[in-house]
């Protein structure tokens, strides 16, 4: 273990540069009699050629490696700068830690820091103590001791034992649910199953146990608030930790397999559908890298910058996954965030770098370590896993490697794509339009690719074994996804009986989608307005494409997400007009920036919030960010010119929220000698609810937020891990304050609508349209079930539901009607 004296501590230092800074942390270093001074000069030219910032207000300086002969023992100086100093454009540090490692000592001080990095509160608070064994504590503290550490060890006094409900055992999501909640306490949490045991706060460690369904697990708790830890464990737990039914994305009506005359190859049926089309073999781009590296800190870096890489960019997966098909499909990426940030995948990872791999070598390595200890589980769907972990893996690879080879692309045709594997990620790419099916030579049904797939209604087999990787692209086959069959080479009968079944079938499952353009007319003849939610230009026309009657939510924060600076004025004029064009007519309401609370943007460094859905969000950001919303509000006025638009501002609890967003709405219209436009707001945040009579005098119609008025009513995180799942949108007590709402707006004259999630369940939009609500804003790919179940019912037996539903008790209640 390495030492950090009191000596090598500089507590309450002012620099003015960089330099100086490094200069310090040399002194530091050599007055201990780590270095000889002329390692100072070493550390500086380091710099030149490397990144020593590590992230998150620390930098770990150090000297090149031809020069570490200057070195007389291997050793860190810790220099605290309050105020800070500016490292890079735009990175303050507050901790140096100058490093002289003649050996590899120094890692398991880089793996401490690993984990402070990622801890914004101990960051903080070893920025300000005044007493260095803090810092010392904190940065020698070995593996064995940290929360964070690997592979636990023994078993601990307190427990509680539980029984695993969910139907696919402890598997990534309930895994996932469980390490988050065990990571909001400050004991250590350990899982003991069988003969092993787990770190609880190590999605990967839970995972390895292979907890089956019904199995029972030991949670076991020590520390400060271990009693408090394992009965919120238990609670989350017996509430079956987040695991949700796969929403019922497929045909509700079963459909039979192919029986054709030509030679097949079997595999598993992953989602159901014929497609018949021209194969197209896609490979993936091979990722180079060399094994070795000469500096081990460096590399270090590098992993950490790779990882940060790699959440941002799952990060914009989820938002665009949630945005096409919702938020239970969405989930898998915010588990492979998850798996990021798995202490354990970091520290086996920053252990093996020295004394010469490469990061790229070490991650590779480790990652598919753990891959191959999932997939020699017994449990199918834990072993399924081992392709989400490969997934995230070559995520960060990708950011390491020397040279990534070009792979296929993907096809501008329709195709049956045949692959060896395919992640959830790349799934999450396929246009349904061009790959008509899949068929893969591995996998399983139950693997996240299989469902994305399902959910994007793509019909695909997996598991077909190799053979098909051999077979001639261009040629047509037959893939019958319910059958789990692939025909390589379908006669002419084959193929008009797999025509016919393919229209029946089509003609079938597409009753809905058939009608998707048919107004959501009651059999009473009452008509409900059902338009989208979208984030965007795309999805305007993938909106009227599906049945939308319009857009009742354009989030526009998702023009400004997964970018490094906030789109130009011209920019948003530009996809504003792009969306009105492709809505021929049909209203486009545009919300104005709902930035805060889970949707953060990196470049308008917002100030970090305690509760950031209590915080700084929406409406309350823009008026502190006065040239971004009036940017956005002249793109807005200049569109209106052209397009049917209307305008809602986000988070509005006040009248003076409502009245300042007005004024200043009106102000930059009169600038650009905008039209009129109407101006409506949303109803989720529950003063505005109790106020809605005020509210509805002052503005032309409201949109009820469930998501976000539900956590609010209920006081419930809406993406906390124990809460989520009783945090849902058809409580009574939500209904209860929609009713209100309907009520308070129709007095004023004025139309509602609700562009939540519960929109998008039939049942929910049942009970909304009985409640008197006009307009159901839902996702995309509902559009056309929700219209659908709309037109099955007559307006009084919604209106008697929504009665039946204001008088139950629980959701559970209002769920069962
Ligand atoms: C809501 O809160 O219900 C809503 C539609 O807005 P968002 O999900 O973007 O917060
Ligand atoms: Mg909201």
């Amino acid at each position: 273990m390495i030492q950090l004296g009191l000596r090598n501590v500089g507590l309450n230092v002012e620099v003015s540069s960089k330099e100086e800074a490094i200069r310090k942390a040399g002194r530091l270093l050599a007055e201990s009699e780590h270095i000889q001074s002329e390692y100072i000069e070493s550390m500086m030219a380091r710099e030149a050629t490397a990144n020593t910032f590590l992230g998150n207000g620390i930098a770990i300086p150090h000297g090149l490696p031809k020069d570490r002969d200057l070195i007389l023992k291997t050793g860190i100086s810790v220099v605290q700068i309050p105020h800070g100093v500016e490292w890079n454009p735009g990175e303050r540090v507050h901790l140096v830690v100058g490093i002289a490692a003649k050996s590899d000592e120094h890692l398991q001080i880089l793996t401490n820091l690993t984990h402070v990095l990622d801890d914004p509160a101990t960051i903080d608070r070893l920025t300000r103590t005044n007493n260095p064994d803090e810092i010392i504590e904190r940065l020698t503290r070995g593996s064995s001791s940290d929360s964070g550490g690997s592979e636990a060890e023994g078993d601990f006094d307190q427990f509680v034992d539980l029984p695993i409900l969910g139907k696919a055992g402890l598997h990534a999501r309930p895994a996932t649910a469980f390490v988050n909640l065990a990571k909001s306490f400050e004991s250590d949490v350990r899982v003991r199953y069988r003969d092993q045991v787990a770190n609880g706060k190590s999605l990967m460690s839970l995972l390895k146990l292979g907890v089956e369904e019904g199995q029972t697990i030991r949670v076991m708790a020590q520390g400060a608030d271990a009693a408090e830890a394992l009965r919120s464990l238990q609670a989350a737990v017996e509430a079956g930790l987040e695991e949700e039914e796969e929403p019922a994305q497929t045909p509700l009506i079963t459909l039979p397999a192919l029986d054709l005359e030509g030679e097949a190859i079997s595999g598993v049926s992953a989602s159901p559908g014929i497609a018949i089309a021209p194969f197209y073999p896609y490979r993936r781009g091979r990722i180079q890298f060399s094994e070795t590296a000469d500096d081990p800190e460096q590399e270090v870096i590098r992993l950490r910058h790779a990882i940060d890489q790699a959440r941002a960019e799952l990060q914009r997966l989820y938002d665009d996954m949630r945005q096409r098909s919702g938020e239970a499909q969405a989930a898998i990426f915010a588990a492979h965030q998850e798996l990021l940030d798995d202490p354990e995948l970091l520290e086996a990872t920053t252990a093996q770098i020295p004394p010469n791999h490469s990061a790229a070598w070490a991650w590779q390595r480790t990652y598919e370590d753990r891959a191959k200890s999932l997939a020699a589980l017994k449990d199918a769907v834990l072993a399924g896993r081992a392709a989400d972990v490969r997934d995230v893996g070559q995520r960060v690879l990708k950011y390491l490697a020397d040279h990534v080879e070009a792979g296929s692309d993907l096809p501008d045709h329709p195709v049956i794509l045949l692959a060896d594997d395919l992640t959830p990620s790349d799934t999450a790419g396929f246009d349904p339009v061009q790959i008509q099916g899949f068929c893969t030579a591995a996998g399983g049904a139950t693997s996240h690719t299989a469902i994305i797939a399902r959910s994007l209604n793509i019909p695909a087999v997996v598991g077909a074994g190799e053979a098909i990787l051999s077979l001639q692209e261009g040629t047509t086959g037959i893939l019958d996804g319910n059958g789990g069959k692939l025909y390589p080479h379908p006669n002419e009968a084959d193929l008009q009986r797999a025509q016919q079944a393919q229209t029946e079938q089509r003609a079938l499952q597409d009753v809905e989608q058939q009608t998707r353009f048919a107004p959501a007319l009651t059999t009473d003849g009452h008509r409900i307005e059902v338009v989208a939610n979208i984030g965007s230009p795309e999805e305007a026309e993938q909106a009227v494409q599906a049945g939308g009657e319009g857009v009742g939510l354009l989030r526009t924060e998702f023009l400004f997400l997964g970018r490094d600076q906030a789109p130009s004025e011209a920019e948003q004029q530009q996809a504003l007009q792009r969306m009105a064009q492709a809505l021929n007519g049909l209203p486009l309401i545009v919300r104005t920036l709902d930035i805060g609370g889970d949707k953060a943007v990196p470049y308008l460094n917002l100030a970090k919030e305690e509760n950031p859905f209590l915080g700084v969000r929406g409406i309350r950001l823009c008026f502190q960010q006065p040239d971004l919303f009036e940017a956005q509000l002249r793109a807005i006025y200049e569109a209106a010119k052209t397009g049917y638009l209307r305008i809602m501002f986000p988070m509005i609890a006040t009248l003076e929220d409502l009245r300042a967003a007005k004024t200043i709405a009106e102000s930059v219209r009169n600038t650009v000698n905008g039209p009129p436009v109407e101006i409506g707001m949303m109803v989720e945040v529950p003063s505005a609810v109790l106020l809605a009579d005020q509210f509805a005098r002052e503005v032309d119609f409201f949109s009820i937020g469930t998501n976000d008025l539900t956590q609010y009513l209920l006081a419930m995180d809406r993406g906390h891990p124990a809460l989520a799942k009783q945090a849902d949108g058809l409580h009574p007590t939500v209904l209860r304050a929609i009713a209100h709402t309907v009520e308070a707006a129709k007095a004023a004259g004025k139309w509602v609508g609700v562009c939540g999630g519960v929109a998008s369940e039939s049942l929910g939009a049942m009970i909304l349209s009985g409640l008197g609500v006009a307009e159901l804003s839902v996702s995309i790919p509902s559009i056309p079930t929700v219209k659908a179940a709309l037109r099955r019912q007559s307006f009084a037996q919604m209106q008697r539901l929504a009665r039946r539903a204001l008088q139950c008790a629980t959701a559970a209640e209002v769920r069962s009607l």
